[in-house]
């Protein structure tokens, strides 16, 4: 999925370089997007997966490059900040739900707080979200009245909610029990079907094999490998990526 020579890639990382004090996390990553592209990112733990995600949203600064969205950099902090930021929708291994807020307030608060909705419009968006990810009669409960997989679930609708141009998931089936991975998966699969530019990082090789346009595989900060997923899982070309895929295959 290369992106056409004049359009801006929707995500956009040109020699990307990160250090946490000695240890060099990213090295030079060079990373297209394309809007509509789904890229799974997988690699072993350590290698830099959820820096990058995290550096995409600008969780994480970076030392040297830049990471622009359709062509425009994110600022480092402020208020035009927590703005662009709303363009990145982000889901995490653990749900980050606010605890003692409601399914519905849980999606409905960066709506209103960072996109100034009215309350009345904030609440018809949340709950026709809640009902795409199947969690609509849970809108008046508390988090920890929900499985984990209906938690994940709501956490991807208030991503949503945002009307983000890209969805990154940082292993968001990982703290799953297995029976309620599928249903988080089936989600994300319908979302990369409605067209959703997203980065995910998974090991699920199924969501991989069906949603995804692309894989890249990281080791040590690098992106060592990119291949479609037929090509990646079934051929892959270095020692470093045979020797992970047959210690999850
Ligand atoms: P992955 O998601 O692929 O497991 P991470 O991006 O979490 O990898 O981590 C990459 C490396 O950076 C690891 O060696 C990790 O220990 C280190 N690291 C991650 N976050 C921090 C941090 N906040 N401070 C220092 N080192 C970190
Ligand atoms: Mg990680």
């Amino acid at each position: 999925m290369t992106n056409p020579a004049h359009a801006p890639a929707l995500v956009e990382l040109k020699a990307v370089n990160k250090h946490y004090s000695a240890l060099h996390v990213l090295k030079d990553i060079n990373l297209e997007v394309a809007k509509g592209e789904v890229l799974v990112v997988i690699g072993p733990s350590g290698s830099g997966k959820s820096t990058l995600c995290r550096t995409i949203n600008r969780l994480e600064t970076i030392d040297t490059g830049s990471i622009t969205i359709e062509g425009k950099e994110l600022p480092a902090e402020g208020k035009e900040l927590a703005r662009l930021r709303a363009d990145v929708g982000m889901v995490f291994q653990s749900f980050n739900l606010f605890a003692h807020k409601t399914i519905l307030e849980n999606v409905t608060l960066g709506p209103i707080k960072v996109k100034g909705m009215a309350k009345a419009d904030a609440d018809k968006l949340a709950l026709s979200l809640l009902e795409r990810v199947g969690v609509g009669h849970q809108a008046a409960k508390l988090p920890a009245q929900l499985s984990g997989g209906q938690q994940q679930r709501v956490a991807i609708a208030r991503a949503l909610a945002m009307k983000p141009k890209v969805m990154l998931f940082d292993e968001p089936t990982s703290a799953l029990d297995p029976e309620m991975i599928n249903e988080v998966l089936d989600v994300m699969v319908e979302l990369a079907k409605d067209g959703m530019t997203m980065v995910v990082v998974t090991h699920e090789m199924g969501f991989a094999r069906k949603a995804a346009d692309r894989v890249i595989f990281m080791a040590d900060g690098q992106i060592v490998e990119e291949a479609t997923p037929e090509n990646f899982f079934t051929n892959p070309q270095t020692d470093r990526a045979k020797d992970f895929l047959s210690k999850i295959l």
